[in-house]
C-alpha cells in the first residue's frame, strides 16, 4: 500500500500545517473544508509561513511555487475521489466527524485509508463510526505541523497491519518521527503535559508563585523552553481545558480534575493567545503578566 495522493479535510490551523507538510515533501494534495472562506485563509497562512521559509533558508522560491502547484482545494467530498489517503482535521466534536465519515462513504474506495487527527475522541470509536475499521487510524500531529517532528500512530481494535505500515512510512516520507501509541485517552503527550499544566495552575491558584515565577521556575529549573502557564495561553485555555475533561472524564481520577481557576479563565472567554489575553496579556510587547 504506497501513497502519493493525499486529501486533507479541514483547512483549520491543523489541516493547514498537514497540507503545508505534504506538499513540501512532494505529495499531491486535496484540501477540502466546508466553508468556501475557509480556504483563501488556508491558502494565505500557508504562503506567509513558506514565506517565513523562504527568508530562513530552508526552502527556495523555485520549492514554493513547485509545492503549492501540488495543492487543489475545493469544498466537495467528491473532490477526494482518486487519494490513497484522508486526514481529517475538522473540529473535535464527534457529530462533526461522524457526518464527514458518513458523506466520505460514496466517494472512497474500499482500500483509502482514513485517519484522525482528534487529540482526544477515542480511535476504535471514531474507526466504528467510519464504517471502514481496518483502514482507519489516528494520525496526531502537533502544532506547528511544519515545525513539530512528532506524530502520534494508534491503532483503533481493528485497523490492519497494512493500514499501520501505510501511514507509519508517510509520516516519515513527511519528515516526521512516528511513536506507536496505545488507544488511550490524551495519548502519550497531552497525557503527560496537560496534568503538568493543570498543576502549575493550581499553584498560581493557591499563590505558590506568580506567573513570572512558576514560568521562570520551570525553564530555569526544568530547562523547559516555555514556561507552563505561557505554554497554555499558547495552547489555549479552551483546548486545555477540554483534554484535561475527557482525562477526567474517561481516567476517573481526582488527579486530572481541573483546576478551577482555568475553568474561570475558559468562563470569561480569557483563552490566551488567541483571544489576546490569558495568563499574560497579549496587547504589549512582549506580552506582560496579567497579574
Ligand atoms: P480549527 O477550528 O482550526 O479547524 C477546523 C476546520 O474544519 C475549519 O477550517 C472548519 O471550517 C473546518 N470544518 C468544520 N466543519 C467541517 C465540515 N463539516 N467539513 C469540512 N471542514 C469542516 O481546528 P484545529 O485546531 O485545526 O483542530 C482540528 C483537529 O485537530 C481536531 O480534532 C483537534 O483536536 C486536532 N488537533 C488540534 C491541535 C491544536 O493544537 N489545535 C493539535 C493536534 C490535534
Amino acid at each position: 500500500m504506497s501513497i502519493s495522493k493525499i486529501g486533507v479535510i479541514g483547512a483549520g490551523l491543523m489541516g493547514n500545517g498537514i497540507a503545508h507538510a505534504a506538499v513540501l515533501s512532494g505529495f499531491d494534495v486535496t484540501l477540502v473544508d466546508a466553508f468556501e472562506a475557509a480556504l483563501p485563509k488556508a491558502l494565505a497562512t500557508m504562503n506567509k509561513n513558506m514565506d517565513r521559509q523562504i527568508s530562513k533558508g530552508s526552502l527556495t522560491a523555485e520549492g514554493k511555487v513547485a509545492a503549492l502547484a501540488r495543492l487543489t482545494t475545493s469544498t466537495d467530498y467528491h473532490a477526494l475521489a482518486g487519494v490513497d489517503i484522508v486526514i481529517e482535521a475538522v473540529p473535535e466534536k464527534l457529530e462533526i466527524k461522524q457526518s464527514i465519515y458518513d458523506e466520505l462513504k460514496p466517494v472512497l474506495g474500499p482500500d483509502v485509508i482514513l485517519a484522525s487527527n482528534t487529540s482526544s475522541i477515542s480511535i476504535t470509536r471514531l474507526a466504528a463510526i467510519s464504517g471502514r475499521p481496518e483502514t482507519f487510524i489516528g494520525l496526531h500531529f502537533f502544532n506547528p505541523v511544519p515545525m513539530m517532528k512528532l506524530v502520534e500512530i494508534t491503532r483503533g481494535l481493528a485497523t490492519s497491519e497494512d493500514t499501520y505500515q501505510a501511514v507509519f512510512a508517510l509520516a516519515e516520507k513527511l519528515g516526521k518521527t512516528p511513536v506507536a501509541v496505545q488507544d488511550a485517552p490524551g495519548f502519550i503527550v497531552n497525557r503527560i503535559l496537560c496534568p503538568m499544566l493543570n498543576e502549575a495552575i493550581f499553584a498560581l491558584h493557591e499563590g505558590v508563585g506568580s506567573v513570572a515565577s512558576i514560568d521562570a521556575g520551570m525553564k530555569l529549573g526544568a530547562n523547559h523552553p516555555m514556561g507552563p502557564l505561557e505554554l497554555s495561553d499558547f495552547i489555549g485555555l479552551d483546548t486545555l481545558l477540554s483534554i484535561m475533561r475527557v482525562l477526567h472524564a474517561e481516567l476517573g481520577e481526582d488527579k486530572y480534575r481541573p483546576c478551577p481557576l482555568l475553568v474561570k479563565y475558559v468562563d470569561a472567554g480569557w483563552y490566551g493567545r488567541k483571544s489576546g489575553r490569558g495568563f499574560y496579556d497579549y496587547s504589549t510587547t512582549p506580552p506582560k503578566p496579567a497579574k
